[in-house]
């Protein structure tokens, strides 16, 4: 509820502050090399982080133990948690945009669905009647370094499991600070423990021991399956894999849109937290008669967009995660420019890791690369067998995440809902967002496996069934 007045205070002294994080465990610290991390806008020194090292897997997997209080007590923890993370708003702000680059709308978003989830999960936790399956590995990408990290955390804990939680590398700093939070309510180290470090070590190594009862894991599709093959290797084959994962996402435009809101819509879902959304649009089929004026309008609204600091309160768009990530969306946009197909780019600051927002053209999603994770607008033919087309092309990627439409036709918006294969369509409005409770999120196919997260059914898959009746 803080107005921007407020944000900007409560933020303002950690303007200049250092960060650190570190392993956090229930035993000794074995740590591997410090690193640095640096602000993506502005390239000037956050923090550090110590990563775990591979002793530090064995230290957290030996002291793991489930949390056996109540389940109401458990809530009352994860509760006051939620509290605490409302009360330290500025300085959660702060870090989403100094490590993260989030801008300050973002970052009001991400913490309400940390707290949500939070609250959420406390309430199902104590409704929750089946045994916890023992440890838990939640591992998390950077693009929600609050939100998902906390999400994940919350569900596991809530059903009663010892969590180990491996966060992005890119984002140690926020996970550090979380877990402070959690341990602060209540929340005993033997339950939660905090293990940054790289995925295909760290990571690795949290999904291949036997000890471990189960792993949620969020990010790209092709990591999920990584763990996938690791898990079916070395654990219990009842493990759980509880995945939120990448997609392909298209939105429809047809001619009895309003095209104001259509192109307000599609410039939040392509372009907000600069495209570095799982939600986010990637390819637009607009019908032809009213193709030229969307993209024109589309075009000059890019204009309008804000780009730059993320620490500044008007900032809309602020910069992708990384030089890598960087210099990989760079590399894919000048490969189109160099085939003519790049149609608009708007306007970012020349220091810092920006991507200008940019349209491109392709022949059909098929031509398109899996996920360019980045403000990256693709936008494709009609087809000359109408809707039916463009949802079985859609449909043949594989993808299911979210699918957004924009029509006033009741008939035509029925049959989108009912063929198209996806886990979150948006109708007449953005197609990004969820919200905890009443609008779960998570996707089918490649994008994920169920059930969605801030849902009912979530938390059942952190608890064990109960086994089959004897006959
Ligand atoms: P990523 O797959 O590169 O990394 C995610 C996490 O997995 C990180 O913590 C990483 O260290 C870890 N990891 C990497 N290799 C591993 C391995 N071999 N074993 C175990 N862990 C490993 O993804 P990212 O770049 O951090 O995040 C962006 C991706 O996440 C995008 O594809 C986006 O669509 C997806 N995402 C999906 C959702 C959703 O709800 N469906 C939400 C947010 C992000």
């Amino acid at each position: 509820t803080a107005d921007l007045e407020e944000i900007a205070q409560a933020r303002a002294p950690h303007e200049t502050l250092l960060f650190n994080a570190r392993p956090v465990l229930a035993g000794p610290v074995a740590g591997g090399q410090r690193h640095e991390v640096r602000n993506p806008a502005t390239g000037e020194v956050v923090g550090y982080v110590l990563p775990a090292a591979m002793p530090d897997v064995q230290t957290a997997l030996t002291a793991a133990t489930p949390w056996e209080a109540a389940p109401a007590q458990r809530a009352a923890v994860l509760r006051r948690a939620a509290d605490l993370y409302e009360a330290e708003f500025g300085t959660i702000f702060a870090l989403l945009a100094r490590e993260a680059g989030k801008t300050q709308s973002d970052a009001v978003g991400e913490l309400r669905e940390a707290v949500d989830f939070l609250r959420y999960y406390a309430d199902q936790g104590e409704a929750q009647t089946a045994p916890a399956r023992g440890i838990f590995t939640c591992i998390s990408p950077w693009n929600f370094p609050l939100a998902i990290f906390t999400g994940q955390i919350a569900a596991a804990l809530a059903a009663g499991n010892a969590v180990l939680a491996k966060p992005a590398e890119q984002t140690g700093l926020i996970a550090g600070f979380a877990v402070d939070l959690l341990h602060k309510a209540g929340v005993p180290v033997t339950a939660l423990q905090l293990l940054p470090g790289e995925g295909a070590v760290i990571g690795t190594a949290l999904t291949s021991d036997p000890r471990v009862a189960g792993v949620c894991f969020t990010g790209s599709t092709t990591t999920a399956l990584r763990i996938r093959r690791t898990m079916a290797a070395h654990l219990e084959p009842t493990a759980p894999l509880i995945a939120e994962t990448g997609g392909l996402n298209a939105m429809v435009v047809d001619s009895t849109a309003l095209p104001e809101q259509a192109v307000r819509d599609i410039l939040a879902s392509s372009f907000q937290s600069a495209g570095q959304r799982c939600s986010a649009l990637r390819c637009l089929y607009v019908q032809d008669d009213v193709r030229d004026t969307i993209l024109e309008m589309l075009y000059g609204a890019m204009d309008d967009l804000e780009a730059g600091n993320p620490w500044d309160l008007a900032t809309d768009i602020g910069p992708v995660i990384d030089a890598k990530a960087q210099a990989s969306i760079r590399d894919y946009i000048e490969a189109a420019r160099a085939e003519g197909r790049v149609l608009k780019e708007g306007q970012v600051p020349s220091d810092g890791t920006f991507i200008a927002p940019t349209v491109i053209k392709v022949n059909s999603i098929a031509d398109m690369p899996n996920e360019i994770f980045g403000p990256v607008l693709h936008v494709a033919p009609w087809k000359s067998g109408g809707l039916s087309r463009v949802l079985d092309e859609v449909n043949a990627m594989g993808y299911g995440l979210t699918f957004g439409l924009h029509s006033r036709i009741d008939d035509r918006v029925e049959r989108v809902v009912s063929q198209i294969c996806v886990g979150n369509t948006y109708v007449n409005r953005n197609q990004i967002g969820a919200v905890v409770g009443s609008q779960p999120f998570g996707g089918e196919g490649l994008s994920g496996t169920g059930p969605k997260a801030g849902g009912p059914d979530y938390i059942a898959r952190f608890t064990r069934p109960a086994p089959p009746p004897l006959a």
